[in-house]
């Protein structure tokens, strides 16, 4: 197929070209560069050795977008693009809108237009909000709270609508649970910009060094060690799921929703201590309280993707970890050598 990737030179979309260009599909790349850097493109080339396309166009720029679409030929389109910070939706909240709702309907006319009507779309665990009544299933009613979360509920929406005004469409929601990981070559990785908001950028950088010690949110949570359970999945199991989800819309039409995470969680001690191992080092903690917002529990059951799409997590923690740090350890400073200089 020929694919259009959105939001292709950040984290979970560099790793989904390498996947896409290794299974002999032909990639097209936008990206703004608004939260990443395109060294990731020129590595997965190196990597693959292959070529990847890449256009530098920001989604809000609609005639820009209709461009990239004529004489495209696409087959498909997978769409990452989109900021991702939750505390930083809380204090921006309009332009957390615009860039991911504006941006997505700027895409969709654009799809119409050219007459690709074939999506991906990467959703999140956090469309189910604070619910814990785990395992997480697609039925489980949704309830984002905060507004990031709110623009991935909306834009499930918008395209389930679309999807039923158009019996033509296939669209599938991938609803990610926690990526973490890396290519196992240590070439690519998450970049993330200034202190990290998730847990394993910031115990890797602790790590490496660039942090003194990773606080933990609250160590009194309902669970066996008291502190908070997630469902961490390896970012090249998750970039397989795409691969499994274009597949699967290549022949059927319709909305689909399926969860990609492993069906198992970890606590965050379970997460450091894993990390410890990975590195040979151990890695500074200490408690703190725990922060707004935050569920005690969150875990996917995998069993739909499974099911429809022939598709599980293959990687555990261990491995996860151990990419990790593998990729954090290689590129300490991410993929600008002065990184460090923009904390
Ligand atoms: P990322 O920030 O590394 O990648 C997103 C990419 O989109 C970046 O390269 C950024 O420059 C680009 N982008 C943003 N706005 C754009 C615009 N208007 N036009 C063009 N490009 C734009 O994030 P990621 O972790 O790779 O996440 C990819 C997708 O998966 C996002 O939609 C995110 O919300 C979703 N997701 C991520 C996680 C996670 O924990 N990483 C979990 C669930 C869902
Ligand atoms: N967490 C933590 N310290 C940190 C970052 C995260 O203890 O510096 C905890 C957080 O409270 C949660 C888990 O690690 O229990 C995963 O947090 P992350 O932000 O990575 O994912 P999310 O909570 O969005 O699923």
């Amino acid at each position: 197929m020929k694919v259009l990737v959105t939001g292709g030179a950040g984290y979970i979309g560099s790793h989904t070209v390498l996947c896409l260009l290794e299974a002999g599909h032909e990639v097209v790349v936008v990206d703004n560069l608004a939260n990443s850097d395109a060294e990731s493109l020129r590595r997965v080339e190196e990597l693959t050795g292959r070529s990847v396309d890449f256009l530098q166009v920001d989604l809000l720029d609609a005639r820009a977008l209709d461009d990239v679409f004529a004489g495209g030929g696409f087959d498909a389109v997978i769409h990452f693009a989109g900021l991702k910070a939750v505390g930083e939706s809380v204090t921006k909240p309009l332009s957390y809108y615009r860039n991911n709702v504006v941006g997505t309907l700027n895409l969709v006319e654009s799809m119409e237009k050219a007459e690709v009507r074939r999506l991906v779309f990467s959703s999140s665990a956090t469309v189910y909000g604070a619910s814990e009544n785990v395992p997480l299933t697609e039925e489980t009613p949704l309830d984002a709270t905060n507004p990031y979360g709110r623009t991935k509920e909306q834009i499930e929406d918008i395209l389930s609508d679309v999807g039923h005004a158009d019996a033509r469409w296939s669209i599938a929601l991938l609803r990610y649970f926690n990526p973490v990981g890396a290519h196992e070559s240590g070439r690519i990785g998450e970049d993330p910009q200034g202190v990290p908001n998730n847990l394993l950028p910031f115990v890797a950088q602790v790590a490496v060094g660039r942090r003194e010690k990773v606080t933990i949110f609250g160590s009194d949570y309902p669970t066996a060690d008291g502190t908070g359970v997630r469902d961490y999945i390896h970012v090249i199991d998750l970039a397989g799921g795409h691969l499994s989800a274009l597949r699967f819309l290549a022949n059927k039409t319709g909305t689909f929703r399926w969860n990609l995470g492993t069906g198992r969680g970890s606590s965050v001690l379970e997460v450091i201590h894993a990390f410890s191992a990975a590195a040979g080092r151990l890695v500074p903690f200490e408690i703190g309280p725990r922060r707004p917002g935050d569920s005690a529990v969150s875990y996917a059951d995998p069993s739909a993707a499974l099911a429809d799409l022939g598709w599980s997590a293959q990687r555990d923690l261990a491995s996860m970890c151990a990419d990790h740090w593998g990729w954090q350890s290689a590129n300490p400073g991410g993929y600008s050598a002065d990184a460090r200089a923009k904390d």
